[in-house]
Formats: structure tokens, C-alpha cells, sequence
């Protein structure tokens, strides 16, 4: 692949809201690397898909708790062209419980996937896209939550503090990288249906709240894709460090 291409790596790319963002990534023109956990299928379901519609995407399998697979990961995204763009989406939540019931296994997990697998893959985006290392520049977009502001008592206060981090993150690279051509932001989804709810053990958990959100309903992942492909674009061009509520309402005050 030609070194003109823009490259966007796409992290949990095969299912729910990573999977709506690499359709759209691929419609602008973007090579796109689908990272997955374990659904080769979805992922590779989902390539065949873009390249039906004309665009170029290639499933990387990865586990974004090792290292070794992150490496592995953006080495894939190196043989596609240029990186211009991280989409930190891969994340996970666990069955309700309360603090004191959580096991030391589960907040490692928790923490692992959606902190540590977030930063690591930042640093090697910056790597690339900084102009501090030669790159052209690039945009990150992390996958936060609205529960960062509710603490989710009860339910999962190990995720919605997992999330918390990512908010904090989220600022503290985007200052860093400011001058050098990289920006980063997050989207905060609210209630979004996607198979997330089913692997934390309520399957129906956003047709449930649906009734108690501001918009009665909960979101779609196309409807928090098309916000992370506005902040990955040249549209966003002045918005760095900023925290997107993508909630339809849900947990919008401070
Ligand atoms: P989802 O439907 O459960 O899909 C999760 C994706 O992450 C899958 O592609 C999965 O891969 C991948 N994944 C899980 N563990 C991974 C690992 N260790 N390494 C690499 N990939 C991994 O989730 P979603 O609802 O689309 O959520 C996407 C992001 O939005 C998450 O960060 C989530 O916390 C956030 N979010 C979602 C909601 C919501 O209501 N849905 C609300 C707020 C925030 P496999 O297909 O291989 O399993």
C-alpha cells in the first residue's frame, strides 16, 4: 500500500460502536485497521463489507492487555500507509456489584483493557503521528463515559472509574501533544445498544432505561460514530482536549 494512504486503527473495530466507526472511516477515503478480542468472524464479516463498498480495511486480532499485540497492531496500520488517526474503543464492563464485593481479578481486567490498553496504544499513535518524531500529525479519539460522571453505585464503579481515568487522560495528552500536530478528544456515550450490555449480564438493560433517558430512547453506535469521525477530521481542526457528551441528555451536568 502506498505510503499516501491516510491510516485510521481502530481499536475493538469488530462489534458495536468501533464497528460503526470503521464503516464511516472507511467512507471517507481511510485505510482501516479492525482490531478485535476474539470475534474474528464480526471482524472479518465487517473487511469483506468495506471492500465491497470500494474502501480498504484489514482485521488485526489483538488484545490491547498485551503489549506484544498493540505492537502488532500498529505494525499492521505501518503496512497500510500513514497513521493519522487512533479510535481508543475497545472496552469492557463487568456484572453489577458493588465495590466490596469486586475481586482482584476483575479491577485488574476492568483497568487493563480500558486504562492501561488505552495508554499504551496512545503512546505508539504519538509515536507515529507527532511532529516530535517526524509524523504529520494525527487525531485520538478515546471512548469515555457518561457513567465517569454518575460513578455508577451499585452497578460497576470499577468502569465508570476506569472511564473517569480515560476524561483525565484525555486532557493530559492532549497538552502534551498540542504543538505537535496530534489532538485528542474523547466522546462520553450515554446509553448506546450494543452487545455491551449483554456481556455485563442485562442483555436489555438500553431498552430499560430507555423510558428514564432525556430522549426516551438510547442511541445508536452510528450516532457516536459520526461524532468521533467529526473530532478525528479536519473539521475539529481547533478542538483538542475536549470531552464530547454523545448521551442524548444522560448525565450532562458537571
Ligand atoms: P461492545 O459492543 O461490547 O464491543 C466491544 C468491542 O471491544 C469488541 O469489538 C471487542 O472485540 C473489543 N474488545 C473487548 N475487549 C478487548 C480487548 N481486551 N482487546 C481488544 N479488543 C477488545 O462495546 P460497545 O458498546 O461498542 O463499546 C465501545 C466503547 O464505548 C467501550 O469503550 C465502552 O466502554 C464505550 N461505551 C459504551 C457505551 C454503551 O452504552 N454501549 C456507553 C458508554 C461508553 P471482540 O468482538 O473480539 O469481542
Amino acid at each position: 500500500m502506498h505510503e499516501m494512504t491516510e491510516v485510521v486503527l481502530v481499536t475493538g473495530g469488530s462489534r458495536g460502536i468501533g464497528a460503526a466507526v470503521c464503516r464511516r472511516v472507511a467512507e471517507t477515503g481511510r485505510a482501516v485497521v479492525v482490531n478485535y478480542a476474539a470475534n474474528r468472524a464480526s471482524a472479518d464479516a465487517l473487511v469483506a463489507e468495506i471492500a465491497e463498498a470500494g474502501g480498504t480495511a484489514v482485521a488485526v486480532q489483538g488484545d490491547v492487555r498485551k503489549e506484544a499485540d498493540i505492537l502488532k497492531m500498529f505494525e499492521a496500520a505501518d503496512a497500510l500507509g500513514t497513521l493519522v488517526g487512533l479510535v481508543n474503543n475497545a472496552g469492557v464492563v463487568d456484572s453489577k456489584q458493588r465495590v466490596d464485593e469486586m475481586s482482584a481479578e476483575r479491577l485488574e481486567r476492568m483497568f487493563a483493557v480500558n486504562v492501561t490498553g488505552s495508554f499504551l496504544c496512545a503512546r505508539e499513535a504519538v509515536k507515529r503521528m507527532s511532529t516530535r518524531y517526524g509524523g504529520k500529525g494525527g487525531g485520538i479519539v478515546n471512548l469515555g463515559s457518561a457513567s465517569s460522571k454518575l460513578g455508577s453505585p451499585n452497578q460497576f464503579v470499577d468502569y465508570a472509574a476506569a472511564k473517569g481515568a480515560i476524561d483525565t487522560m484525555t486532557v493530559g495528552l492532549a497538552l502534551e501533544v498540542a504543538e505537535e500536530g496530534v489532538r485528542v478528544n474523547a466522546v462520553r456515550p450515554g446509553i448506546i445498544e450494543t452487545e455491551i450490555h449483554a456481556s455485563g449480564g442485562v442483555p436489555g438493560r438500553a431498552a430499560e432505561l430507555a423510558p428514564k433517558l432525556p430522549m426516551k430512547r438510547a442511541g445508536t453506535a452510528d450516532e457516536v460514530a459520526k461524532a468521533i469521525i467529526w473530532l478525528l477530521s479536519e473539521d475539529a481542526s481547533y478542538t483538542t482536549g475536549a470531552i464530547l457528551d454523545v448521551s442524548g441528555g444522560r448525565a450532562i451536568l458537571p
